[in-house]
């Protein structure tokens, strides 16, 4: 079996890369059928066609991973073992890093959460996503206040860090990419202000990642999250990649089969474990060989099609949508860091009097478009960009304005490498 496929998934220098769903035709309301146009690739992006034909030769091969003598769990196990090194060569992973499997960015991130060492401080950005917000229940959290530009986020930080004991532990949460306006934000030097004051760095990479190659090593972050469907491979997968020391220390994330090296009876009647020191101590129970696979694959995928290329397509894209936008006047595009920040393809905006909802639901109704709308799951940081008067929407949800009335949510475009 050879799980490659030999298609040409190369896109030509003005062309997206192949994806599913491009021909998907949806009914419209107003009678008809148009092709659907998916403008939310900040939610999920569709799976790339490289994706799908990578597993779709494998399926007939399926096997338990870890678990069985017989030819086909072999080979599951092989091609999960050589996922996790082809997402450490994406990622640019260091000698003894550890890329651990898990189900998204949230369960890396709550992983990362549950091998704190005892006491250490958390230091995140209430502009974060809640994914990376809300995690660390368990240890001292500083939530940070929204910063205006790249360069006050890096002050904020220091201030946040200086005059802790160096010595504790911390940990600082950064996100690459914001969900919300698409803004960079400055990892590497976050990431160096946290290191000066003995403070380890988590990335979240869940926008950046299919935006952007994300290199652990030349950002000098300790660890990495990101998730598969982000990145054109939407079966059910994530990962945490970083320093191996906090995730080998710790008890594991799930506690089962797969985690454990030893059990044993003890004469008291309870029992021993032995628990691996690898990525197999938090990755217990039969692990989801497709979506690993398929995170792989468009790992390989992507770096084959040449990430630089795929920036250059996607920025002439942005600049477009965000030109477009300029040229209506109800249009207020959100914004921390400025027009002139870089940005990847996703880009928030309110119509002036228009309920955010009820315009989203208008272009998947009358157009075919489908977007997001609502506070994307980063609550804080749509209040602040509102200006502190957005609604209380329930869990990631549309707060109901009517109709005519201020946008309390707002609209969200998102687009990438198949688009
Ligand atoms: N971080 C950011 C910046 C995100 O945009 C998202 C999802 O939208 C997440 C984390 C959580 O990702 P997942 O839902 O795949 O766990």
């Amino acid at each position: 079996m050879s799980a490659q496929t030999d298609t040409p998934h190369r896109a030509t220098t003005d062309q997206p890369l192949p994806v599913l769903g491009r021909d998907v035709t949806v009914p419209l309301v107003t009678g008809g059928e148009v092709t659907y146009a998916a403008l939310d690739y900040a939610a999920s992006t569709p799976a790339l066609q490289r994706v799908w034909d990578d597993i779709a030769a494998y399926a007939p091969y399926y096997g338990s991973v870890h678990r069985g003598a017989g030819y086909l769990s072999q080979l599951s196990t092989d091609l999960f073992e050589n996922s996790r090194r082809t997402v450490a060569g994406f990622l640019g992973c260091r000698e003894d890093d550890q890329v651990v499997f898990t189900r998204s960015t949230t369960d890396s991130l709550n992983l990362l959460a549950a091998v704190l060492p005892a006491g250490c401080e958390v230091f995140v950005f209430e502009t974060e996503h809640h994914a990376s917000l809300l995690p660390w229940r368990d240890a001292p959290v500083s939530f940070l206040n929204a910063p205006r530009t790249p360069e006050e986020a890096v002050a904020t930080l220091e201030r946040a860090l200086a005059g802790r004991d160096p010595k504790g532990p911390a940990l600082v949460c950064v996100t690459g990419a914001s969900n919300v306006t698409g803004e960079l934000w400055p990892v590497r030097e976050l990431a160096a202000v946290a290191h000066a004051h003995g403070a380890r760095v988590v990335l979240d990479a869940a926008q950046l990642a299919p935006h952007h190659p994300v290199d652990i090593t030349e950002l000098d972050v300790d660890w990495v999250a990101f998730s598969g469907h982000k990145l054109y491979a939407p079966f059910g997968s994530g990962v945490l990649a970083g320093r191996a020391d906090w995730l080998r220390e710790s008890e594991p994330y799930l506690a089962g089969g797969g985690a454990s090296r030893k059990v044993a009876r003890r004469a008291d009647g309870g029992v021993d474990v032995e628990w691996h020191t690898t990525e197999a101590r938090h990755e217990a129970g039969s692990p989801n060989v497709i979506g690993v696979y398929a995170i792989a694959s468009a790992c390989k995928a992507l770096t084959e099609a040449g990430f630089d290329r795929l920036v250059e397509r996607e920025q002439e894209l942005v600049a477009r949508v965000r030109e477009e936008l300029a040229e209506v006047p109800e249009v207020r595009v959100l914004s921390l860091f400025g027009d002139d920040a870089p940005r990847v393809g996703v880009i928030s905006f309110v119509v002036e009097g228009w309920n955010s909802s009820h315009f989203a639901a208008a272009l998947s109704a009358e157009y075919g478009i489908g977007v997001r709308d609502g506070l994307f799951c980063a609550h804080p940081l749509v209040r602040t960009l509102l200006g502190g008067d957005a609604g209380d929407p329930g869990e990631c949800g549309a707060p109901d304005a009517g109709p005519g009335e201020r946008s309390l949510n707002a609209i969200r475009v998102s687009f990438g490498a198949g688009t």
